[in-house]
């Protein structure tokens, strides 16, 4: 087992990694910009470097400034959360060359998932269902007219290298499409600095459903179920939850089985998400994520297993510490991504929080690294905390998340928590009747003020 683990990451997944290190008995190492210095990271951490000022360029992606703060303390592996460098091959084959565990799958992996046309290759070559489009990149415009013939419009144009929902662009119909493969090139070009692009025939009305995997990466895998991340805005995540309102014991077996036995035919070696679009009753590959996700709460909730322990012993060279026969899915769980934004119009609202109270009780959950006269600073992502509820059936977990976000207080600062209030009220999503478009449709007519 490790004895000592950096934390290349800030907010609450440095948190949450931090207490999986406490709990094995690791000591940490936080590392921070001059802007976190007050951050609770750094304040729970048993040792702290500062690696530099607020841009993540030249802090949290510093590879140089991180390396230095492994070997002033003496670190022997390092976490690199979900973000910054998590999904970095390079990262990771650094780290390798300096003797230090990078707790993740290998660099190979990381590359190959990290290319989605490659990735797309691979998981049809696995027995993994892809969504229909061109199987390579697209090099013309004459090229895409014809994959996007083939396969029907409308179609979406998305870079190989993205995330974050960037570099994508729909096409309704032929005179769409030239100027949407060059939006989507140029904005991957200045997203990613690759401007690959590919085509997907565009679902109209799918759910987002992922399937969570852990694999041993010595041919051992199993997957933890599904998560149903279909309530997006902007094609990024807004609320979770699992089991996902649209699948039966039988499907979710049949899904899971698929994916873990790729895994295990890959020789994948840690947590991983396997993302699908699914719609009547069909599951399209889109994506994985080789990373552990924001996400990842509702799953431990209704399995009770740590993910994040399990990936840090799996790095260590342990085994998985249980079967596919002894996971069993009890109850239900729900997460909501609290973002300091105005809940209606999405402007980040960074700043000091004068009064911070949340929310307790039975199967209540908050991960999150803020405290009473906390400043958000504005270099980083605008997630405040995650609240994730467990009940013992969908009913049970509404009513809990319903009173949960009432008790929750953050003062100083507009957040999306009344966003949150109404979305748990509403019919649509209280009957688990939703798609990926639904939460922009609710916007479009008005949202919180309609
Ligand atoms: P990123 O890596 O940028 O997050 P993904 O491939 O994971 O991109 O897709 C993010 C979201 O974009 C999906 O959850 C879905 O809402 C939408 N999306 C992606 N591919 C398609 C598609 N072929 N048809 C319709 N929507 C899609």
């Amino acid at each position: 087992m490790f004895d000592k683990i950096l934390i290349a990451n800030r907010g609450e997944i440095a948190l949450r990694i931090l207490r999986a290190c406490k709990e094995l008995g690791i000591a940490t190492v936080a590392v921070h910009s001059t802007a976190d210095s007050d951050a609770m990271h750094v304040r729970l951490a048993d040792e702290s470097v500062c690696i530099g000022p607020p841009p993540a360029r030249e802090s949290y992606l510093n590879i140089p400034a991180l390396l230095a703060a492994c070997e002033i303390t003496g670190a022997d592996a390092v976490h690199p959360g979900y973000g910054f460098l998590a999904e970095n091959a390079r990262f990771a084959e650094i780290l390798a060359e300096h003797k230090i565990s990078f707790i993740g799958p290998s660099p190979k992996h990381i590359r190959l998932m990290g290319d989605k046309i490659e990735a797309k290759r691979t998981a049809k070559k696995l027995g993994i269902p892809v969504v229909p489009g061109s199987d390579g990149g697209i090099t013309s415009d004459e090229e895409a007219l014809r994959f996007a013939r083939a396969i029907g419009f409308p179609v979406l144009v998305k870079a190989a290298a993205g995330g974050g929902g960037r570099g994508m662009k729909v096409a309704r119909s032929e005179a769409d499409l030239s100027e949407a493969l060059s939006t989507a090139r140029s904005e991957a070009k200045s997203a990613f600095g690759d401007d690959a692009v590919y085509l997907e025939k565009y679902l109209s009305t799918p759910r987002h459903i992922e399937i969570q995997v852990l694999g041993d990466g010595k041919g051992g895998a199993v997957h933890l179920g599904e998560r149903d991340c279909s309530l997006q805005r902007r094609h990024q995540k807004v609320l979770e939850e699992s089991p996902s309102p649209a699948l039966n014991a039988e499907q979710r077996a049949k899904i899971g089985d698929i994916v873990a036995n790729a895994m295990r035919e890959l020789k994948y070696l840690g947590v991983g998400t396997v993302e699908f679009l699914y719609e009547n009753g069909e599951f399209y590959f889109i994506e994985m994520n080789t990373r552990i996700q924001v996400e990842h709460p509702v799953t431990e909730m209704i399995t009770g297993i740590d993910l994040v322990n399990e990936q840090i012993r799996i790095a260590a060279g342990g085994a998985i510490g249980f079967t596919q026969k002894d996971i069993t899915f009890q109850g239900h769980a729900i997460e909501c991504r609290i973002n300091a934004e105005n809940p209606a119009t999405f402007r980040p609202s960074p700043g000091r929080i004068n009064h911070y109270h949340p929310p307790g009780g039975l199967g209540v959950r908050v991960d999150s690294a803020v405290y009473q006269g906390y400043t958000i600073p504005p270099y980083y992502d605008s997630l405040v905390g995650k609240l994730i509820v467990h009940g013992r059936n969908r009913n049970e977990c509404l009513m809990r998340i319903r009173r949960a976000l009432d008790e929750y207080v953050v003062d100083g600062i507009e957040t999306t928590i009344p966003l949150f209030r109404t979305l748990v009220r509403n019919p649509d999503i209280a009957d688990g009747n939703y798609n990926i478009h639904w939460l922009e449709h609710f916007l479009a007519e008005g949202g919180l003020s309609g």
